[in-house]
């Protein structure tokens, strides 16, 4: 059976742990703690057949701590979230992003997606759809609208992430 590991990283609040639950167990719950950081080994169903999802639920970024090094050195893919109804959110993937260069020796294939958030929350919308695809043309990386809370294309973006890793 295949293997993945992936890490889950953003802001505080854009719903890493929404999309997590969503994914894993297609559960919403209106508030989670901030500060777990949780791992989950899950088995997922990925092209019609049964894979093995190791994933890692951060909790924020905005300090980039030691433990979140440590985490992209293990990781092999990434889920890079943001807030479709923070704008600044999105700013802290692209550092995010930087960083995964950095610490993977500017490899420029590291599996990863960009997921923005609370597609749902229409009239606080901050990140327009034209915003996303410039920075996924200029980012090389693929971008998903999502939410959690409604599920709307969770599992679409995980598993481009999955067909990613599989390449590897
Ligand atoms: P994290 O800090 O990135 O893990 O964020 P959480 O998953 O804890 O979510 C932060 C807040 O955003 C919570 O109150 C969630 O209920 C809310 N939230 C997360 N995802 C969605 C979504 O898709 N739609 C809406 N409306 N709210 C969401
Ligand atoms: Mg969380």
């Amino acid at each position: 059976v295949q293997r993945y590991s992936a890490v889950v990283l953003g802001a505080g609040g854009v719903g890493k742990s929404a999309l997590v639950m969503r994914y894993g167990k297609n559960v919403f719950l209106e508030q989670y703690d901030p500060t777990i950081e949780e791992e989950y080994d899950l088995t997922v169903e990925y092209e019609g057949k049964r894979s093995f999802l190791h994933l890692v639920d951060t909790a924020g970024t905005e300090q980039f701590t030691g433990i979140n090094e440590s985490y992209i050195q293990r990781g092999v893919g990434f889920v890079l979230v943001f807030s479709l109804t923070q704008e600044a959110t999105l700013k802290e993937v692209d550092h995010i992003r930087q960083q995964i260069h950095r610490i993977k020796g500017g490899d420029e294939n590291v599996p990863m997606v960009v997921v923005g958030t609370k597609l749902d929350l229409m009239g606080e919308r901050e990140v327009s759809s034209e915003k996303m695809q410039e920075l996924a043309m200029k980012w090389g990386v693929p971008f998903y609208e999502t939410s959690a809370k409604k599920g709307w294309h969770v599992n679409e973006a995980f598993d481009h992430l999955l067909a990613s890793m599989r390449k590897r």
